[in-house]
């Protein structure tokens, strides 16, 4: 928790990875943050057609190459998922998923997600529901809690749960399951509802119902405001200026997150504004 960054980039996309090589080409002290695997949007591209200079590149050509790039540029790339970012008096605390860092500046590139809230979702959250179970699992020691997985990096926090609740229940909302320990118990059935009074006591699903004392859901792309307590939308986007400023001071966003059209370009462009920005911004505090 000791050093303190010039800038936190979080999310490791072509606007995350803009921004980051950016920062490293004018020297600034940057920790950046990223998914165990970068960037499944880009992955999933078959042919892109649009990226300039590259008229027959494949999606996951062109991720290999901005990879190769950042790391020629010297930018180190922390496989933490971030949970929280909160803005303190003058720079920012940020929430890994093993630790928390320090940093004047902060820089959500995270994408964005089209999974809808389930219902109780968010009327429950901070009691009963979470997004982070490294976080918060010694809330839950010797309880019951069942995880809605949205993707496949939620198998290792529900194995990491299992070591502390009586009992997980893991329902996969994505092909492919991969083998869990035997204290899991896998459910595959569609969520409807996360109910109780003042905290959490069920999960609904179509086919049953499952009594628990909490809920993780576990996306790839929590929402901008569970990310950030505060930070302005406008509709599901982050609202930024033409600078790529937030609402918040020292706060950025660029990329799918701070609006449409999603495209790569797009994202590398505005991951490089934010980052020349954010730079001002601390350098006008000296
Ligand atoms: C099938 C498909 C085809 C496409 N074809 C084209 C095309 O031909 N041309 C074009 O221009 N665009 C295309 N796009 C769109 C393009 O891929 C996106 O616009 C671009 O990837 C957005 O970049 P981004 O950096 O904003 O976000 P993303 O690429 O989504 O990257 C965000 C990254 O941040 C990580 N992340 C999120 N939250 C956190 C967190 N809390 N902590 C740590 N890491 C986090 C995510 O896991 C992800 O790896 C296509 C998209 C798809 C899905």
């Amino acid at each position: 928790m000791d050093t303190l960054y010039d800038v936190a980039i979080v999310g490791c996309g072509p606007a995350g990875i803009s921004a980051a090589i950016n920062c490293k080409v004018r020297n600034k002290n940057i920790i950046f943050f990223g998914s165990e695997f970068c960037t499944a949007k880009m992955y999933k591209s078959p042919q892109i057609f649009n990226y300039l200079g590259y008229p027959e590149i494949t999606g996951a050509e062109l991720r290999e190459l901005f990879i190769k790039h950042a790391l020629q540029a010297g930018v180190k790339f922390t496989k933490e998922k971030v949970s929280m970012v909160l803005p303190m008096d003058d720079e920012f605390s940020i929430a890994g998923s093993d630790n928390t860092y320090r940093a004047k500046a902060v820089i959500l590139a995270t994408g964005i997600t089209f999974t809808k809230a389930i219902k109780g979702e968010e009327e429950f959250l901070g009691k009963g529901v979470g997004y982070c179970a490294t976080c918060d699992a010694p809330l839950y020691r010797g309880k019951t809690v069942a995880m809605l997985a949205y993707d496949k990096e939620a198998e290792e926090e529900s194995s990491f749960l299992s070591e502390i609740c009586k009992k997980v229940y893991f329902v996969p909302l994505y092909n492919d399951t991969g083998a869990l320990n035997d204290k899991i118990e896998v459910v595959k059935d569609t969520p409807i509802e996360i109910i109780g009074e003042n905290k959490v006591t069920h999960l609904v699903l179509k086919n049953s119902k499952i009594e628990v004392d909490g809920v993780f859901i576990i996306k790839e792309v929590a929402s901008p405001e569970q990310l950030v307590p505060g930070v302005e939308m406008d509709g599901p986007h982050i609202k930024v200026n033409r600078n790529m400023e937030t609402n918040i001071k020292g706060l950025y966003a660029a990329g799918d997150c701070a609006g449409k059209p999603y495209q790569l370009s797009k994202a590398g462009g505005e991951g490089q504004l934010a980052a020349l920005n954010a730079i001002v911004y601390i350098d006008n505090k000296k």
